[in-house]
């Protein structure tokens, strides 16, 4: 017998793959690329009649509202580009609660009565779409018979074409909503909370005296993790392509133990596969900037230039959308699951947040003396305000049947929400609990001690890895994001506790400013906070099993561990309270949030339950019995040839094989356990069901280490992580 066939064929084809497509980025410069398929304000400005670009960059700029006899004309304008561009149809693109990205195409053709076909395109179909929504989650906000879904052009993130071998579709950004006017999609809580956001970050701006305030924009920056394996192993893998992760696989000889991948030289066909994402993400304008290797084997990073919260999102969506389709043209697959392999780190996205517009700025910038910017105290606070009043919604919004894999295992954030300062701001926070804050420490440089090398600007603060929420300079990172989920959730989270925040704050220096200076109301607070909020500032190792007491049982930090824990927080008092006051969800659609949470655990993990029933059944066992009846052949032909066999080997499989049966009889037992109710059918997935998956991955991952590997069925760690 040799190695499977399937086997095999990956790895000389993996062995054997050539680059062959080459992108002209020597002849012409990427800049000329760059938003070559989107209808952005150049194209506004050169194509539509003065008075309707302006309108329509007023309603960008601010989330002001555009007339909508202006529709019509930007619809025909956009037709007209999209047509000589080659277009055929236009798709109204949405996020429905899957996480995903959903969209309908219609033809611009329309028959002209004599036979023939004009394209048409009204502000109408610009404006609003109707696709079935019956088969999207609802959270059973909606019956079957419900059926009607709009969606709604989001005017404030630009239409694009997206290319395609054999033609060419307009791209439209929208927002999803149910007849019943029910948020059913992750973009219109962020258009929401953006624009509650400005209005309570400008109250804080015109005590500080400012009075020319443009529209405040939350910004966003999320850093993309994933793994590019060769496609051919991904296919040898039914638990990789229906899972998106490895449900068995022994550890290789080799892991990341060297740490020799991290920033490591980036493999020459991984480089052009990021060219290729790179060049078609220019071209819908999307700003990536960063590229490198990750910790683990097989594992890169992307990074884009962050950009207003809303399109950061759209954007994001394509950035996961791209890097999944170029891989194809690259003999690869792109893994976005947060942890397709055991044994090394897994994959996050790092959401970096902050606020500001074209006048005041950044409103998280510290500048060299933060202690004595006092606007910039006011609003870092009340950022950790937030954090710490709702560390358990932003655990919630991030959780995830793969996401729980990741947090808190030493390679991500730990379940436990607290907030990262670094030292310069943390000890300005400290003083800030006795009074006024009297210094800063200093940044400074650095002199390495050779001529060649210039003087270094030290930043004020260290890097900390193990913190899930971090300010990093002029901004907050939200760590514990998942590297497969859309930012919706996360960024629409932030947006809201910020507001809620900000709004608090805003209330207080409105009223005490009455009877005292500015500077005295603002020194007030920042102790009242610094004080009562503290507890969630913590810049220590947030790894280690001390933390975990003291944030749990000294600080009154919450620590929750897995989906099931934190997903009840979604409907929490607090929670509601923030969210309803601000009209960004209401309890209903809330609740609906937390079911569909609830049910996508559910079904995950079920999906892995079939999947290891039928490797077990059909690859693993049949495997085993084959080298287990060789070992048996080869003992009996021993034995006549009248030499004593060692079975040892022969005894242990056959031991494995009893006991891999054993625990399949049992997986089947426990999962069809009759639960009623989604919460509690949760949790006996995540107590029962998952445990009984990890019992027989460890069974037949032993097995893989006894069985030949000439009969071994389906790709190793090995072979995976490490042929590209
Ligand atoms: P690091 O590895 O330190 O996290 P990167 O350069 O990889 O740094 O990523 C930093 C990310 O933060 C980038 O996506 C960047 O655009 C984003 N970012 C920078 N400034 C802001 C800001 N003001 N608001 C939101 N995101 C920001
Ligand atoms: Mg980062």
């Amino acid at each position: 017998m040799s190695v499977s066939p399937a086997r095999l064929n990956a790895i000389s084809a993996a062995n054997n793959f050539r680059v062959t497509n080459t992108l002209a980025f020597k002849e012409s410069h990427s800049a000329a690329l760059y938003g070559k398929n989107v209808f952005n304000e150049k194209v506004m400005q050169a194509r539509l009649p003065k008075a309707v670009y302006k309108a329509l960059k007023k309603t960008i700029d601010s989330g002001s509202p555009l007339d909508p006899g202006m529709a019509d004309i930007v619809a025909t304008t956009i037709k007209d580009w999209a047509l000589e561009h080659g277009a055929t149809h236009y798709a109204h693109i949405f996020q429905p609660l899957t996480g995903l990205t959903a969209e309908k195409h219609d033809s611009f053709l329309e028959p002209d009565g004599k036979g023939g076909a004009i394209a048409e395109f009204s502000g109408k179909q610009l404006s609003q779409g109707e696709p079935d929504a019956s088969s999207f989650p609802s959270g059973g906000m909606r019956a079957t018979f419900e059926a009607r879904g709009y969606t709604v052009w989001d005017v404030s993130s630009a239409c694009y074409l997206v290319e395609n071998a054999n033609g060419v579709t307009l791209c439209i950004p929208t927002a999803f909503v149910s007849w019943t006017g029910d948020v059913l999609d992750t973009k219109t809580p962020i258009l929401r909370s953006m624009k509650s956001l400005d209005v309570q970050a400008r109250r804080i701006l015109k005590l500080f005296g400012h009075t020319n305030i443009p529209y405040i924009a939350a910004t966003a920056g999320p850093e993309q993790e994933y793994f590019l394996i060769d496609r051919n192993f991904f296919l040898a893998r039914p638990d990789l392509m229906s899972a998106g992760r490895t449900l068995f696989g022994a550890r290789p000889p080799k892991g990341q133990e060297f740490e020799d991948q991290y920033f490591g030289v980036i493999p020459d066909r991984v480089l052009a596969y990021m060219h290729e994402c790179e060049a078609e993400l220019y071209a819908l304008g999307v700003p990536v900037k960063t590229r490198h290797n990750e910790v683990a084997p097989s594992q890169y990073e992307l990074a884009p230039i962050y950009e207003t919260a809303n399109v950061a999102a759209d954007h994001q969506q394509l950035i996961m959308t791209t890097l999944r389709k170029v891989a194809r043209k690259y003999g690869m697959e792109c893994l976005l699951h947060e942890k397709p392999f055991a044994g090394v780190n897994g994959s996050g996205k790092h959401l970096n947040w902050s606020l500001g517009n074209s006048v005041q700025g950044n409103l998280l910038e510290p500048g060299h003396t933060p202690h004595e910017n006092m606007q910039f105290l006011v609003f870092c606070a009340a950022v950790i305000r937030a954090v710490h009043r709702h560390g358990g919604l932003l655990r919630a919004l991030v959780a995830s049947a793969s996401n729980d894999h990741r947090l808190g295992a030493n390679e991500a954030p730990p379940a436990i929400i607290s907030v990262y300062l670094g030292d310069q701001l943390a000890d300005i926070f400290e003083q800030l609990k006795k009074g006024k804050a009297k210094s800063s420490k200093k940044a400074g440089l650095m002199h390495l001690g050779v001529d060649v090398l210039p003087p270094l600007a030290k930043d004020a603060g260290d890097r900390n890895r193990t913190s899930p929420f971090a300010f990093t300079g002029n901004k907050f990172e939200f760590r514990a994001v998942a590297s497969n989920q859309s930012i919706g959730g996360p960024l629409a989270a932030l947006n809201t506790i910020a507001t809620e925040s900000l709004d608090y704050v805003a209330t207080k220096l409105e009223k005490a400013v009455k009877t005292k200076k500015l500077e005295d109301a603002v020194a007030e607070l920042l102790t009242e906070i610094a004080t009562e909020h503290g507890a969630v500032i913590f810049n220590g190792n947030g790894y280690s099993e001390e933390w975990h007491k003291e944030a749990v049982q000294k600080r009154g930090l919450l620590n929750l561990r897995t989906t099931v824990d934190a997903v009840p927080v979604i409907t929490s008092k607090t929670t509601v309270a923030a969210y309803e006051k601000y009209g960004i969800l209401s309890k209903r659609e809330l609740e609906a949030r937390r079911d569909i949470m609830l049910e996508q655990y559910v079904k995950a993990v079920n999906v892995e339950a079939n999947i290891v029933v039928e490797m077990v059944n059909t690859k693993y066992l049949p495997a085993s019995v084959r080298y287990q009846t060789e070992l048996a052949t080869n003992a009996a032909a021993l034995k006549a040839a009248g030499i004593k066999p060692d079975t040892a080997a022969l005894e242990k499989i056959s031991a494995l094989i009893v006991e891999l049966q054993g625990s399949i009889t049992k997986l089947i037992q426990i999962r069809s356990h009759h639960v009623d109710g989604l919460q509690a059918e949760a949790e006996h997935y995540c107590h029962e069901v998952l445990p009984q998956l990890k019992a027989i991955r460890v069974i037949v991952d032993s097995l893989e280490g006894i069985v030949a590997d000439d009969t071994w069925p389906v790709p190793t760690y090995e072979e995976i992580l490490f042929i590209k």
